[in-house]
């Protein structure tokens, strides 16, 4: 029998380069049967083999265009045109706009461009975005960093994950993730800068946030170079009175 909890596997969490135990950004979320690879940063397709094929995903979704976030799109279409893996059809991939083309920018190494489509079949995404994936429901909004980029919302059966993907405290990430059973917060920052755009939260942030949006419980990720886990973790848990924990590479939450 399929289950119809919703499971977040941590690939990797690291920023802004990988390390020798921890990929860059990269989840596996499953239910029903289906699975999606949640931003593919770097190392994070060797980590996704330990849990299933390339050929066996039901979609990839990309939060926004930064290296540690997406990177290894491009090793993945090598995966899948050139090597031993036989795609049934292109895998869905739902990223920001633009996607396609700087992907095949990219691998694009001769007169004709490319067949990126023949790996992937794109989708923009847009604020509002949403799609089923079997019982999956994944609705994406657009949040504040700097450039497009999309958090991401999967509701199963009655049961809600959020992904912050990156991106500065914004409503549109509290609205998204109004009552989610976990929210999945970047703690990028170790502290608010003085002046500018701010494009990242820091822990205390994303205690606030989880506390605004009445999740169920937070998973502190993407914890930057300047914090150590335990840190991000103990400083969010001052702001927010469910449970917090650290995404650390491999570890499974049950949502
Ligand atoms: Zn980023």
């Amino acid at each position: 029998m399929i289950s119809d909890e919703i499971r977040l596997t941590v690939l990797g969490s690291a920023t802004p380069y990988p390390r020798t135990d921890n990929p860059c950004s990269g989840y596996l979320v499953s239910g029903a049967g289906r699975r999606v690879w949640v931003d593919a940063g770097t190392g994070t397709l060797a980590a996704l083999q330990h849990h299933v094929a390339l050929d066996e995903l039901d979609a990839i979704w990309i939060s926004h265009l930064h290296a540690d976030h997406c990177a290894d799109l491009l090793t993945a279409y090598y995966a899948a045109l050139h090597a031993d893996i036989r795609l049934a059809a292109p895998i869905p991939l739902f990223g920001p706009p633009g996607l396609a083309d700087r992907l095949a920018h990219f691998l694009t190494h001769t007169a004709t461009r490319s067949p990126i489509e023949s790996a992937f079949a794109v989708e923009d995404l847009r604020d509002g975005h949403r799609v089923r994936i079997g019982a999956l429901t994944l609705t994406s909004a657009a949040v504040r960093h700097g450039m497009p980029a999309y958090a991401l919302r999967v509701d199963a059966a009655g049961r809600s994950l959020v992904y912050s993907g990156d991106t500065a405290p914004c409503s549109a990430l509290t609205g998204l993730a109004e009552g989610c059973d976990l929210l999945l917060c970047e703690a990028e920052s170790h502290e608010a800068p003085g002046a500018g755009e701010r494009v990242h939260h820091t822990p205390e942030d994303a205690g606030d946030t989880a506390r605004s949006a009445r999740a169920g419980r937070l998973v502190v990720t993407h914890v930057g170079p300047f914090l150590t886990p335990r840190r991000a973790v103990d400083r969010a848990a001052a702001r927010f009175d469910g449970p917090v924990d650290h995404a650390a590479p491999g570890a499974c939450f049950t949502v």
